[in-house]
């Protein structure tokens, strides 16, 4: 069996079909997963005082190791079907599978607006956590209004001297906690309401400033700012199985209740195909649950003489 991606969702199917003896090759990917990005994560159970995303996803890494998988981290290139077999490329090998576990996650979204291209990277960020640490007493903005949007400005609040968030609408759909803490360091972060950023602006090499509509006023103003940051939700890494996989309309794949794809034998799990919850719980639980049908898929395949 082979498990398609490098986040909780496939570390938690590569443990449970590991402990099942499917021998499971997960290809993990270059790119690092959402919770490698975040700090703490404090609404994981069974950690009381927290714990911080990149170890809590490395222990879940070393438990499915410690019980067999074996881990190539490189991207999966493409994934097609031979006859009763999955064939997944990756790093020029082939890796054929009775039964695939799709746990690719999703990436960043980005506004497609003018100036994006040349200055990502150059004081645009989709990475708080990695990047804030450069805007030590610079001013920057932050662009989204859910939990992402307040905690990229919480790991900005450090180093930063101005933060701005940008906000499409006039309420944010972050959690209570969360936003509560960012309205108690008014101090540092303020809030554009109705806002939408329509343009970036710099000097050829960094960002220098940023247009920004008031939507209800219709207007348009300039902001200085020297970082940029997105914090606009993700869109689900799906891109090599739209050939055969069913995708919703917004791109996720689509399961049923056991995480069945419409491919027998192939399952998804975790932010792939979870437009709802998107929690690193729910991701685990997905992933074991998946891991827990591709068993069953594999003895119902050895009953039936077909293995
Ligand atoms: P999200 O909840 O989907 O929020 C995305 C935000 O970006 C929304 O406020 C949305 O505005 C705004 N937005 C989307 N497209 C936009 C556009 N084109 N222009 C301007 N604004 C746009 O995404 P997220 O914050 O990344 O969170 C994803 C999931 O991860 C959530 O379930 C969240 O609870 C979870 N998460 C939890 C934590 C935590 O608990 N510490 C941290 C990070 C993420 P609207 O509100 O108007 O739609």
């Amino acid at each position: 069996m082979v498990v398609i991606g490098g986040g909780i969702a496939a570390h938690t199917a590569a443990l449970y079909t590991s402990r099942a003896s499917l021998n499971p090759i997960v290809i993990s990917g270059i790119e690092p997963d959402q919770l490698s990005l975040t700090t703490k994560v404090e609404n994981y159970p069974g950690f009381p005082e927290g714990i911080l995303g990149p170890e809590l996803v490395e222990n879940c890494k070393k438990q499915a190791i410690k019980f067999g998988a074996k881990y190539i981290e490189e991207n999966a290139e493409s994934f097609s079907k031979n006859n009763k077999l999955y064939e997944i490329k990756a790093n020029n090998q082939i890796f054929k599978a009775r039964t695939v576990i799709i746990a690719t996650g999703a990436s960043a979204r980005t506004l497609k607006i003018p100036g994006e291209d040349k200055y990502f990277g150059r004081g645009i960020s989709t990475c708080a956590v990695c990047d804030a640490a450069l805007f030590r007493n610079k001013e920057v903005i932050v662009i989204g209004g859910g939990d992402s949007a307040m905690e990229e400005s919480l790991a900005l609040h450090k180093f930063a001297n101005k933060i701005t968030i940008i906000h499409r609408r006039d309420k944010f759909r972050a959690s209570k906690i969360m936003q509560d803490r960012i309205f108690k360091l008014s101090d540092k972060i303020s809030i554009k309401w109705n806002s939408i950023v329509t343009e970036v602006l710099g000097d050829g090499k960094f960002v220098t400033s940023v247009k920004i509509k008031d939507i209800n006023a219709n207007n348009e103003s300039e902001m200085k700012c020297q970082g940029v940051f997105y914090a606009i939700g993700h869109n689900p890494n799906t891109k090599i199985f739209n050939n055969l996989i069913e995708l919703d309309e917004e791109g996720y794949i689509k399961t049923d209740k056991r995480v069945n794809t419409n491919l027998p034998g192939v399952f998804a799990a975790g932010d792939v195909q979870d437009r709802i919850y998107k929690q690193a719980i729910t991701s685990a639980g997905a992933g074991c649950k998946a891991a827990i049908e591709a068993e069953k898929y594999i003895e119902n395949l050895k009953a039936a003489g077909g293995y």
